[in-house]
């Protein structure tokens, strides 16, 4: 690259890990450019559960980001209080949760998201700009979009979700079923017995490593789906969209409350790569963010938080890159080391948690019967919640 690059840092992906990334960078003086192959408002395949350390994460960036993502997704959002969890043997525990958390359909969320980065930040972003291939060299990297563009930068951040095109040209990794789930959505109206501030889970007998959500969204409507993982999914043949329909029309906690419900649009899947691998996020002129990372959490499936701070993480790597011109492995390598210190040791855990409670169906129903003692439950709370 004998002339200088465009742009310092180029995220590609403008979801919630390249945004944060972004607000992360603001007032760094430098330039940064923001991909998306998506017009915003887009949506994205989600249970729309944002939990509460996305705030967290925004709000000690900066106080004003989470304020002002409180009231922008008001609209859109409902704040959860409560969760019913029902075991595979129909047992019910409620779980009161104080830490502040709610849901919010993804076309919303992540288009708020991307309006702080335009009201806070001169990031340049692009959209309806998909990136093809990503090549790296010592000198710098270059992204080509489909109608052939090339954009030179000194860093490339890949926040390009669960099929990082960054990911793949840079620091590629066959699929791992064993560390991956699957998991389908519809959007509902007209479910009875679901409080608009309670979020439903339902463990399953037959379907382990996986559970069924209903979770409300605001206006009246629900975010329901199915999740499991890509190992099972693969060994039994299983067809998501062909287990949430029998779900809903058979299951004791369910058919009830579905049987007057419509259906708002198609029932849409993604996959989940689950976090607690350790597979390498820094390659030559590289980092990558949230789920193009593989961070998902393995218990519960959430990964908008994960993606939040690990954007925000890669936003201080590039900073202090740029500040001392030092891309080399062992610098870049430093934001692995932060990402594997914030998040990667729960991560293990919960993955490992995983597989055991997968592995053994009593211990899920034990811990059903020993959540009705408050005390015993709070413990189980710290230790899956
Ligand atoms: C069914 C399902 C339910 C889930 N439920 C929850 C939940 O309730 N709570 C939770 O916390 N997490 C949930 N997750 C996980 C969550 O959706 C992800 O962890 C989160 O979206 C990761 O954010 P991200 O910014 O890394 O990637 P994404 O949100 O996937 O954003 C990636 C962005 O990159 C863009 N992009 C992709 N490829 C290119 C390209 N080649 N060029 C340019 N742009 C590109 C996309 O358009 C997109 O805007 C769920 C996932 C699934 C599949």
């Amino acid at each position: 690259m004998a002339v200088a690059p465009e742009y310092d840092v180029l995220i590609v992906g403008a979801g919630p890990a390249g945004a944060a990334c972004a607000l992360a960078l603001a007032g760094s003086g430098l330039r940064v450019g923001l991909l998306d192959k998506a017009r915003f408002p887009r949506d994205k395949v989600c249970g729309d559960a944002i939990p509460g350390p996305t705030l967290k994460a925004l709000a000690r960036l900066r106080p004003a980001y989470a304020a002002e993502l409180r009231q922008l997704t008001e609209p859109h959002r409902t704040d959860v209080r409560r969760s019913r969890l029902v075991s595979p043997g129909g047992r019910e525990l409620s779980v009161e949760w104080q830490a502040p958390a709610f849901n919010s359909p993804r076309l919303h969320f992540d288009e708020v998201l991307l309006t702080l980065v335009r009201r806070h930040t001169a990031t340049e972003i692009l959209e309806d700009s998909p990136v093809k291939t990503v090549a790296a060299t010592a000198a710098g990297v270059t992204a080509t979009l489909a109608g052939g563009r090339e954009l030179t930068a000194h860093l490339v951040i890949g926040c390009d979700g669960a099929n990082s095109v960054v990911g793949r040209c840079l620091l590629p990794r066959p699929l791992d079923r064993a560390r991956h789930c699957a998991a389908v959505r519809a959007y509902y109206r007209g479910v009875t017995d679901a409080p608009a501030t309670t979020s439903d889970f339902l463990f399953l007998r037959r379907h382990r490593a996986g559970y069924c959500w209903v979770f409300p969204v605001g206006n009246g409507s629900y975010n329901v789906g199915f999740g499991m993982l890509s190992e099972d999914i693969a060994r039994e043949k299983i067809d998501l969209k062909q287990v949430l329909a029998e779900l809903l029309a058979t299951h004791p906690a369910l058919a009830p409350r579905f049987r007057e419900a419509q259906q708002l649009g198609p029932v849409q899947g993604f996959g989940l790569p689950l976090g607690g691998s350790g597979r390498p996020l820094a390659g030559l002129r590289a980092l990558l963010c949230g789920d193009a990372a593989a961070l998902i959490d393995p218990l519960q499936g959430h990964g908008i938080d994960k993606a939040v701070i690990s954007g925000i993480l890669a936003a201080e790597h590039a900073r202090r890159c740029c500040e001392t011109q030092n891309f080399s492995r062992a610098s870049l390598q430093q934001y692995e080391q932060a990402v594997q210190q914030r998040l990667g040791r729960d991560l293990r855990r919960r993955y490992r948690l995983m597989r055991l409670l997968a592995r053994a169906p009593g211990l899920v129903e034990a811990a059903f019967r020993l959540g009705q003692w408050p005390w015993l439950r709070r413990w189980l709370i710290r230790a899956v919640g």
